[in-house]
């Protein structure tokens, strides 16, 4: 289901370091966050345009301006959740909007038991009645395509065409240098990319 968030993760897959500005960890996060915001899971290929999302840094610069080039410190997120994010410090959502702990109602209502991801849910703003609205939206999309145009489907809900071959960058360090193995360009060479996520 297009709204089911990510099994919880222990950790990244990948791990650059020394570049000299952030923008460069974004093919990195790209990857490691499956090419949608990992707040609102909003996909690239809903909008085709890639700016539109931000390399948010966890800790905010303005508080630990020493963590502003640090991968471990960045996320791949959407300008909206970006936006309502701002400085607040906020608990590590890889860990608490996962599959075990987040689930998403027929009416787009993120419901949890974990009052750590209800928390987070309301700092993020991610029941608004606009992301409820939003989420009932695609999650309709999505089932008519399915029924109606199976090639409109695949590009809802598969990987975006421009996978970055990160074996191919040149980062001055990779802690994780494994992790391109398991990268999703790595896999689609492989004939192994899943036809939708
Ligand atoms: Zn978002």
């Amino acid at each position: 289901m297009i709204f089911d968030y990510p099994v919880l993760r222990i950790g990244r897959t990948h791990g650059p370091t020394g570049y000299s500005s952030y923008e460069s960890f974004r093919p990195w996060l790209r990857d490691e966050f499956t090419f949608r915001c990992v707040y609102c899971l909003k996909r690239e290929t809903w909008g085709q345009v890639t700016g539109e999302f931000e390399l948010d840094h966890f800790e905010p610069q303005s508080l630990i301006p020493e963590r502003t080039l640090d991968y471990f410190n960045l996320i791949y997120a959407c300008r909206r959740c970006n936006s309502v994010k701002l400085d607040q410090p906020i608990d590590d959502p890889l860990k608490f909007l996962a599959s075990d702990v987040v689930v998403v109602l027929p009416d787009g209502v993120l419901s949890s038991d974990s009052l750590d991801a209800k928390r987070l849910i309301g700092q993020i703003d991610l029941n608004s009645p606009a992301l409820q609205r939003w989420r009932v939206m695609w999650m309709r999309i999505v089932d008519l395509a399915k029924e109606r145009d199976s090639a409109l489907h695949q590009q809802l809900t598969g990987f975006p065409e421009d996978l970055p071959d990160l074996g191919r960058l040149r980062p001055p360090s990779n802690s994780r240098p494994e992790g391109i193995e398991i990268s999703w360009h790595a896999k689609q060479q492989r004939g192994q990319l899943p036809e939708s996520y």
